[in-house]
């Protein structure tokens, strides 16, 4: 008897919120070597139908079959597994350490459009047309437009009229009835893999562009066609039998398609349908040559680093590098062996940090082979990125922290550069910190792990002086540039105007004016966009705030909003007081916004531009901005943490930190760490290139330890400072926090 024969059962997560897989019997008419693991299915689960995702396969009978009849999956939703059975395991870590269901940890994991909601289309029967042909309404509704017409109700359409009605049943009724038949189905985002048209030579059309009989039996077009194919593929140093886009050829010789038409017919091309990556760059980064040799430091971390990776043993590396010791150089390397030893890499950045140098290096590097995962792709270029990789076409990954699921196999590398950085907690749905995944899945997979950082989280360098990490350091900046001078102005020493002291004091007033005149760059750096964090009444003393959240709504001046930044709530700015109805509402605080208009009033010829959330958000603006500041058509570049992480700008020589503060009076246990690290980040853009930098510190608590050892670019101190209280507190790492909310 073939196995065939025998029952075989599945074991099945479902994107809900329940505990366990579940066991169901595979979809009628499958067969069991269509079914593999990582591929979704359509399963019931009570009165609903569901996504789940194929754990596995197997002819034992599960324990539950003893207890109730096992339910059939209605069907198949995939031809091919969307994510690799060898990310299972993970999942299921995942599912338990972080207590979250693991069908809802898989849909998690997996990008946006391949998690599609089952719906409900209701046919009108012949039975329903002639009940309901009198009736005006239905269930306390106007008959939907179009449904008689049409015989049928979309998955929306039903879905709406049953909200409109407020009855959850009303569907389940007509049914009943036999007035309506419904058909479960899947709607959401479904993506296609965009595929574009590729002409190939083949036959004696390769090799042959010598042969004159077959030269004489061309026209003039097919001949000129044959030759540009093979000239355009060799100039961009392919190979004369690779496949050529359609859109290259026709750029080029807008005839072509005809005389294509005719060497296809003469068996001397043919015609492919090629899968293609939506273009995410939209220009070309620039091209990074690697350099000569390694630095000395690089070369003592290399030695250390590039053995494990080639062991292919799981293992955690911390690596110090201060700013501009060239941590990039090492992650390249790293890469590169893993690469040449058959394997993949998994990059995480923080997102902020993307399109950034690094990226353009690993793109210089390992040009088509590496995909990028962000918050700026749409769901159809995020579905394509994961199929490339999952399908093995590229084998480096760079994404923000949600990357650590990507679908690589046979991975060699695991990389988190700026491993401190807050951004790699994700804070709804399935909460977890990327970095520990990324120790995780290294630790799964049987590859080295490698966390880097100017300024490694108090965590991580504990782990590392316990011998739990191997810690590597790099002291020195690259060609022995000198990390830049800090210093601090006490803002309580400086003459207030109208009682509040300046934006700009004036030691870092002057500093600007003078790096202006010799025609160098400026960053002038704060943590807080907007132009005012506060409106208040001057009649009745009421700060304006949301509703929802109680907290001040801040003023942004160029789109004439107040804003909340929690919950994002927009208000329009000219309003009177919510409390005693005065116009005199007054703008208090500030924000980047503010700083960017005041530095226009005492720089008047400064070229100013801003970089935040306002002026940044989509990639594309982003991108630019940055552009700008490389091409030097800013002097100046105002900004939030968006200037701070990864950026390499060779002719800044000063940094402005316009106030020192803001992070310290929150009410977070690594408030001090927090404020230490973006100081450093942020201190560590000045004088990356040929000349010294400077950085001008503003800030009303001068002593406080996390500014005067960022001052003196001391983290050895503030990890020590730090631990010893963590330690006399029970906090983390001694202990573990978990928040209720
Ligand atoms: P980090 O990430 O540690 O702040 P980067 O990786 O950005 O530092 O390196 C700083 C600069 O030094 C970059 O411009 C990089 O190209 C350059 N660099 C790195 N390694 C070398 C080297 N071995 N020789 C010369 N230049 C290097
Ligand atoms: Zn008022
Ligand atoms: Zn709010």
């Amino acid at each position: 008897m073939p196995d065939t024969f025998a029952p075989i059962y599945l074991d099945v997560a479902v994107a809900a919120p329940i505990e366990q897989s579940l066991s169901y019997l595979p979809p009628a008419d499958t067969e069991r070597s269509g079914l593999l693991p990582g591929m979704r299915l359509l399963v019931p689960l009570g009165g609903r139908w569901l996504t789940g995702y194929l754990l596995s396969v197997s002819t034992r009978k599960p324990p539950e079959a003893e207890k109730i009849t096992l339910r059939r999956a209605a069907r198949l939703l995939d031809d091919e597994p969307v994510f690799p059975a060898a990310l299972i395991p993970f999942y299921r870590w995942v599912a338990d350490y972080y207590q979250y269901p693991l069908g809802e940890v898989i849909r998690t994991a997996l990008p946006g459009g391949l998690a599609p909601v089952s719906g409900r289309r209701c046919l009108l029967t012949p039975e329903g047309r002639k009940h309901l042909a009198g009736s005006e309404e239905v269930g306390g509704l106007p008959w939907w437009p179009g449904f008689f017409e049409k015989g049928e109700l979309s998955p929306a359409e039903a879905k709406k009229i049953r909200r409109r009605s407020r009855d959850n049943r009303l569907l389940e009724g007509w049914e009943r009835a036999g007035w309506v038949a419904v058909r479960h189905e899947l709607t959401g985002a479904t993506t296609r893999v965009r595929t574009e048209l590729c002409y190939r030579l083949c036959g004696t059309a390769l090799g042959a562009a010598k042969d004159a009989d077959l030269a004489r039996s061309l026209k003039p077009s097919e001949k000129k066609t044959m030759e540009l194919v093979r000239s355009l593929l060799l100039a961009q140093g392919f190979e004369e039998s690779e496949l050529l886009p359609r859109r290259d050829l026709l750029k080029t010789y807008p005839g072509a398609g005809k005389a294509v038409k005719g060497l296809i017919d003469k068996g001397l091309a043919e015609q492919v349908e090629r899968e293609v990556a939506r273009d995410l760059f939209g220009e070309r980064p620039p091209r990074y040559e690697p350099p000569p040799r390694p630095t000395a430091e690089q070369q003592v971390v290399l030695d250390r680093l590039l053995p494990a990776v080639g062991e292919k043993k799981f293992k955690t590396f911390l690596l110090h590098g201060v700013t501009g010791s060239g941590k990039t150089e090492v992650y390249l390397r790293a890469a590169e062996t893993a690469l040449e030893q058959g394997k993949s890499v998994l990059v995480l950045v923080p997102e902020i940090a993307l399109a950034t140098q690094l990226e353009g290096h690993f793109l210089s590097r390992f040009e088509g082979q590496v995909a990028l995962l962000h918050s700026g792709l749409s769901n159809a270029e995020r579905f394509d990125q994961w199929l490339q990789l999952l399908r093995g076409r590229r084998r480096v990954v760079i994404g923000a922290r949600s990357t650590i699921f990507a679908p690589l196999t046979d991975l060699g590398l695991v990389i988190v550069d700026e491993e401190h950085d807050g951004a790699y907690k994700q804070e709804d749905g399935l909460r977890y910190q990327g970095r520990d995944l990324a120790v995780l899945r290294g630790s799964l997979a049987g590859c080295p792990v490698l966390l880097g950082s100017a300024t490694p989280s108090v965590a991580s360098y504990h782990n590392a002086l316990a011998g739990k990490y191997e810690l590597l350091e790099m002291k020195q900046r690259v060609e022995n540039r000198p990390l830049p001078e800090v210093d601090l102005v006490d803002l309580t020493r400086v003459p207030t105007v109208s009682g509040q002291p300046p934006l700009f004091s004036p030691p870092l007033a002057a500093a600007l004016r003078d790096t202006l005149a010799r025609g160098e760059q400026s960053l002038v750096f704060l943590n807080r966009r907007g132009f005012a964090n506060l409106v208040i009444c001057r009649d009745c003393g009421h700060s304006v705030q949301c509703g929802k959240c109680h907290v001040t709504l801040t003023l942004h001046k160029g789109r004439n909003e107040l804003l909340c930044h929690y919950c994002g709530h927009r208000n329009r700015a000219d309003i009177v007081c919510p409390a005693c109805g005065s116009g005199a509402l007054m703008p208090v605080g500030f924000g980047t916004e503010r700083v960017e208009e005041e530095l226009a009033r005492i720089l008047p010829a400064a070229r100013i531009g801003r970089l935040d959330r306002d002026t940044g958000a989509n990639r594309t603006d982003f991108l630019q901005i940055l552009k700008e500041m490389h091409a030097g058509n800013f002097d100046i570049l105002v900004g939030t943490q968006m200037i701070a992480k990864g950026h390499h700008f060779p002719r800044v020589t000063l940094v402005g930190i316009v106030w020192a503060d803001g992070g310290l009076s929150i009410p977070d246990f690594r408030a001090a760490e927090r404020t230490y690290q973006l100081l450093s980040q942020v201190t560590g853009r000045a004088g990356r290139g040929e000349r010294p930098g400077r950085v001008i510190v503003q800030t009303h608590q001068p002593g406080h330890y996390s500014i005067t050892l960022a001052r003196r670019h001391d983290y050895r101190s503030l990890y020590e400072k730090e631990i010893g209280l963590r330690r006399s507190l029970g906090y983390p790492p001694f202990a573990r926090l978990v928040n209720l909310r």
